[in-house]
């Protein structure tokens, strides 16, 4: 098999209190296989992060259901980890503790957690800087940090909300640079990423695939694969081997 996730006929309505339920998310069916770098591009407040949350098992649908390597979600999704706009760094944590944030719930000895989260942050470029707080890194390295904590637990699929939005121009595009270095060279264990995303170039620079969706509610209107010769070679056979 090699669908990781699939969101099947998912459904979400919030209500305020007395009055009508509104649907944000209609007749969703999606599929992320493995080594795919998925864009979902829509208008603002269409429900692109309600869909990621759904994805990540953080909120219920009304209708629907995900799965993951084809068993129902129950609850959070164990195979996903979440990277956000606004970093969601705790301030009075530094950035090793931010990291092990993300191992929370692993069972792994103290000793295997500062290993996994010492040798994540390097990944990420932030060696040295482990006993840093987020208020003394720049917003480049807080979204490292983001990044770290969600790739710490070997996510099988990063689910990322427009994580270079909140950077400069030059800072996003070296950090969108760096993580797509990390995966095609398989420098982390991520096999798929999810990427929400305003941007246009930003999907076609880094994804192989584009779903848009419209707004008022959401649906799919359009799924484009993205043929990207700067980098196809990179994505060899093992990349898309089937999982067991
Ligand atoms: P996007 O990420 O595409 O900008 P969101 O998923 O954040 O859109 O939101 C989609 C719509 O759902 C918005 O109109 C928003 O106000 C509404 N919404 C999101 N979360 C909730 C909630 N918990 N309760 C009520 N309405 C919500
Ligand atoms: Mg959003």
């Amino acid at each position: 098999m090699n669908t990781l996730i699939k969101v099947k006929d998912i459904d979400v309505s919030f209500g305020a209190k007395g009055q009508e339920n509104t649907t944000i998310l209609e007749d969703i069916n999606l599929e992320i296989k493995i080594g795919e770098f998925l864009a979902i591009l829509g208008p603002s407040g269409s429900g692109k992060s309600t869909l990621l949350r759904i994805i990540a098992g953080l909120i219920p649908a009304s209708k629907g259901k995900v799965t993951y390597l084809g068993k129902d979600i129950q609850g959070v999704n164990p195979g996903v980890a979440m990277v956000f706009q606004s970093f969601a760094l705790f301030p009075w944590l530094t950035v090793l503790e931010n990291v092990l944030v993300g191992l929370e719930f692993k069972k792994l000895s103290k000793a295997e957690k500062y290993e996994k989260a010492l040798k994540v942050i390097d990944i990420v470029g932030l060696d040295g800087f482990e006993n840093a707080y987020p208020k003394e890194l720049s917003g480049g390295m807080r979204q490292r940090v983001g990044i770290g904590r969600a790739l710490v637990s070997d996510p099988d699929v990063l689910l990322m909300d427009e994580p270079f939005s909140a950077l400069d121009v030059l800072t996003a595009e070296n950090l969108r640079r760096d993580l797509l270095e990390l995966w095609l060279d398989k420098k982390i264990s991520t096999k798929s990423i999810i990427l929400v995303t305003h941007g246009i170039e930003e999907a076609v620079y880094m994804a192989d695939r584009a779903v848009i969706i419209s707004s008022g509610p959401a649906k799919v209107v359009e799924d484009i694969a993205i043929d990207i010769p700067r980098w196809r070679d990179k994505k060899d056979a093992d990349f898309t081997a089937l999982v067991d």
